[in-house]
Parts: C-alpha cells; sequence; structure tokens
C-alpha cells in the first residue's frame, strides 16, 4: 500500500490554496464541502471560485505567494500551472511537516485526492496511488450505480437508534444480526422509497420485538423490453435481493439471469391464448408469498403501468395490507423505436404520440379508428401482430392515406431484432412473407419514413422484392 487512506476532520480548518483557476475551483469545492475555511491566492481568481470562498467564510487573496502564508494552516495546496512554483510550496510545506498536494504532480504531495462516492455520512474513496486516475474514476462509477443515493437517509438512521440498540443487545454478534435485517429488509426499503417515519416506526416495533411474523413484501418491476443493460440501477438492486421471482414470457433470460441466484423463480407466463397462470391466480400467489414474510419479485416485461395490469395486481395487494413498490421499466414503444431508429415524435412529421393495445375483444375492436386516423400523430400498437390485417383495413377505411408508413419491430432491443417497413397497403403482404416473430410492436405514421436514415441496430428485413432476410449492408 503505498498511501494509507485516512479520512481527514476539515471543518473549520484553515487550506492554503495557490491558484485561481478551474482546478482550484474543483479543489475548494471538494474542501469547503468538507467544511475547510480556504484561503486562495492567486494573480487571478475566478469569479466562481471568489462567491464560493465568499459563501464558506474563506479568502481570495490576489498576490504573489509566500511562505508567512503558511502559518497556522492545516493544509496546502498547490493548483497552479508554474512548476518552479510548485516546487517551491512543495518544499516550504515539507519543512513545516504541513501536508501538501500538488495537483497532477504525485511526486510533490505528501497526500492524494482519491475519486468519492458521497453518501454521506457515507463516503467511499477510491484512489490507484496516482498511477492510474482513469481507472479510479471509473470504478467510482461504477460504485455510483450500485450505491443508492437514499444511504445518506439511511445511515442517518441507524446513527439515531445505535445507542438504543446497543442498550438493547448485549452481545455484538445479536447487534450485527439486528441490523443486517434492518438494511437488507422492509425497513431499508422504505427509506428508499421517502417513507422515513414509517421506517423509523418498524425500527421502534423491531426493536421493542412487536413484530415476530413480519410480512414480505411485493416490488412490481418493469424488466424493460429484453436488453439488460436498459434496466434501472433500482430494478436491478430489488432483482438481486428478491426471495421469490414471478415472471412473465415477455422478460428476457439475459434479464432473467440476473436475478439473485439463491431466489425461486416462478414462471407465471402469459403467451397468447395460453395463460400459465391465470391472472386471478397470480394475484393470489403473490398475497400469498408476501404472507409467508418473503420479498417476492413480480417482473413483468416493459413497464408494468403499460398494458402490464401492473394496477389490478396493486390493488389486491393493498385489499390485503402487503407493502409494495414499483419501478418503471422501459416500455416496447420508446425500446422499439429508439432502437429502430424511429423517432415516435418529430417537428416535421407528429405533434403527439398513442400507444393502443391492437388485441381484439370477442374478434371485434372497439377501437376508435375516427380518432386514430387524425394526422401529424404516430400510433404504436401493442400486441397487434395478429390483428394487423384488421388494423391497416380499418385505418384505411376511415380515411388514412394507404401509402402511410408502418414498421413492424420484431423482438426490440435483443440481438434478434427484426425491422419491417411497408405502408398501410402491403404491410399484411409483406409481413405474410417475412413471417417476423412475437412480441413485435406496430408503428404507423409518417416518422417510420426516418428508420432508412437513422436506423443502427440489428438486422434489416427487405420482404418487398427479395424475400429473403439480408444483413444490414452498412
Ligand atoms: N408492459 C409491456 C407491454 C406488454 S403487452 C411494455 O411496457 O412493453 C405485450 C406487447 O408488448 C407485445 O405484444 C408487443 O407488442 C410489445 N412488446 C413487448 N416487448 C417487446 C419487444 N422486445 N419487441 C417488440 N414488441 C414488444
Amino acid at each position: 500500500m503505498d498511501y494509507l487512506p485516512l479520512f481527514f476532520k476539515l471543518e473549520d480548518q484553515p487550506v492554503l490554496l495557490v491558484g485561481g483557476g478551474s482546478v482550484a475551483l474543483r479543489k475548494a469545492t471538494l474542501l469547503t464541502r468538507a467544511g475547510a475555511r480556504v484561503t486562495a491566492i492567486a494573480h487571478e481568481i475566478n469569479t466562481e471560485l471568489e462567491q464560493l470562498l465568499a459563501q464558506h467564510q474563506g479568502e481570495a487573496l490576489i498576490g504573489e505567494y509566500h511562505t508567512a502564508l503558511l502559518d497556522g494552516k492545516a493544509l496546502v495546496i498547490a493548483a497552479t500551472d508554474d512548476n518552479e512554483l510548485n516546487t517551491r510550496i512543495h518544499f516550504d510545506a515539507t519543512s513545516r511537516n504541513l501536508p501538501v498536494n500538488v495537483v497532477d504532480s504525485p511526486d510533490l504531495c505528501t497526500f492524494i485526492f482519491p475519486a468519492i462516492v458521497d453518501r454521506s455520512p457515507i463516503v467511499v474513496a477510491i484512489s490507484s496511488g496516482g498511477k492510474a486516475p482513469v481507472l479510479a474514476r471509473l470504478l467510482r462509477a461504477k460504485l455510483e450505480t450500485w450505491i443508492p443515493n437514499s444511504y445518506s437517509n439511511l445511515s442517518e438512521l441507524v446513527g439515531r437508534f445505535r445507542h438504543a440498540v446497543k442498550q438493547r443487545f448485549t452481545t455484538t454478534n445479536q447487534r450485527r444480526i439486528f441490523w443486517e435485517e434492518v438494511l437488507q429488509g422492509q425497513i431499508a426499503e422504505k427509506v428508499f422509497a421517502g417513507r422515513h417515519e414509517e421506517a423509523e416506526q418498524m425500527l421502534e416495533a423491531k426493536l421493542a420485538d412487536k413484530n415476530d411474523h413480519p410480512t414480505g413484501e411485493v416490488y412490481l418491476v418493469g424488466g424493460g423490453p429484453g436488453d439488460p443493460e436498459l434496466l434501472t440501477f433500482k430494478a436491478l438492486r430489488l432483482m438481486q435481493q428478491a426471495d421469490i421471482v414471478l415472471y412473465d414470457a415477455l422478460v428476457s433470460p439475459k434479464v432473467l439471469d440476473l436475478c439473485r441466484r439463491d431466489a425461486d423463480m416462478v414462471f407465471v407466463g402469459k403467451k397468447r391464448d395460453n395463460h400459465a397462470v391465470p391472472q386471478e391466480g397470480i394475484n393470489d400467489l403473490l398475497v400469498k408469498y408476501a404472507q409467508q414474510g418473503k420479498r417476492v419479485l413480480r417482473l413483468k416485461g416493459g413497464d408494468p403501468f403499460i398494458f402490464g395490469r401492473g394496477g389490478e395486481e396493486l390493488q389486491k395487494l393493498k385489499e390485503h395490507n402487503i407493502p409494495f413498490q414499483v419501478v418503471p421499466g422501459i416500455t416496447a414503444a420508446s425500446a422499439c423505436s429508439t432502437y429502430a431508429g424511429i423517432p415516435l415524435t418529430h417537428r416535421a412529421h407528429a405533434q403527439s404520440v398513442r400507444f393502443v393495445t391492437g388485441q381484439l375483444k370477442n374478434r371485434t375492436s372497439d377501437l376508435n379508428f375516427e380518432e386514430l386516423v387524425h394526422p401529424n400523430q404516430t400510433i404504436v400498437f401493442y400486441m397487434g401482430l395478429h390483428t394487423l390485417p384488421h388494423l391497416s383495413s380499418q385505418l384505411i377505411a376511415h380515411g388514412k392515406d394507404a401509402d402511410t408508413p408502418v414498421a413492424i419491430v420484431s423482438r426490440g432491443t435483443q440481438p434478434q431484432q427484426k425491422v419491417l417497413v411497408g405502408t398501410l397497403a402491403n404491410i399484411v403482404d409483406k409481413q405474410a412473407q417475412a413471417k417476423l416473430e412475437a412480441p413485435a410492436l406496430i408503428i404507423v405514421g409518417e416518422v417510420v419514413n426516418l428508420h432508412e436514415d437513422l436506423a443502427w441496430f440489428g438486422e434489416e428485413v427487405l420482404a418487398e422484392h427479395q424475400p429473403d432476410l439480408l444483413p444490414r449492408s452498412n
């Protein structure tokens, strides 16, 4: 270990900062965040730095660095581009045993600034000992995604109850178990959901040993369209702490792979006309597992509130007083359109967009086609692959131009993504040739023309004159 990580208490400590440019500003920002009183000295000091110092009982001095400025300081930082001056500051400081940092000159530093993840009071510091700062920063980015923002609130809560817990449990082992349950369970989740009072009440009850049979919790999570990189950080976190997972046919295997290894996996998938478990049954399962005290992950394709029956499941949980959280996912319309290079709105072509179900009830549709044919809007049909002949003929019958462009995006965002482009008049024939597979989304409107220019992902399907599937040429 080249450097020992220590956390320096800088509250009200005087610090000398030589330099007045953007690098000095960055250092001053960090130092003042830790409560330091910073004196900056330089021939020129930028206004932002000047204002920052004024706000934090610091001072900005215009002029030449001189040794007397070191008197009474706790720390020295040189952020100038004058090597000679930097070296002088280094020797002045070290001869007085003052910790010194010269920006970008590890040889002249007695301490270095780590990359920081700040969830105060939790602070994570990462250093490569000055050897690979970019690597340290990349690592920091990973940690940023992994540590929820609300860790700050969580550690505040722990801090407030630390004493009481110490009194209640005599051994460190008992305390460790108590805190592990708090930090990995519902109490922590309440804090993350912004329910601070409830969290506090639950912690008090737990401390008084009043909740012997805690109910579980349901996480209704949108798993997105298939590409696992499109998951949210929150979705991933909950996926990795669930005890049991109830998932749909639409959830891609790569997304499922990211669930906690020890979790029980239950397929409740719905394929058209073939419900593995009927909706009522799914609702009952959610209630049953939660009442057994489990953390139940209800994982759905796309977004749970868009053609996902998520609302119905939550109403059932509400009836049984089961706590839940909902995490949005990227819905098929957003995902397929972006991955096909078809902006759903565009100033020149469409000022609005509609998400519509293409599914028929009792073989007829109660869609309001009069509204759907309005100009300057994009229509996105979910679950429309099997009713495509009906949808396209009705749109034409209600006055939509037969040349209106249409795209079918099959298995959007996945390696098997395929896009077929045609018009209302010919898309049915083209699909009869190309036979794109479900799940598929249908996009109708002028914006589809942009696909030719903006396509960037996956394979293209050419079905007009060549029935074969050809790889994209560029
Ligand atoms: N809740 C989901 C939609 C469920 S309805 C969401 O927000 O995306 C199921 C329909 O979604 C499918 O019939 C299809 O039209 C569409 N769909 C879902 N995932 C898709 C994908 N990866 N590619 C194309 N269409 C998809």
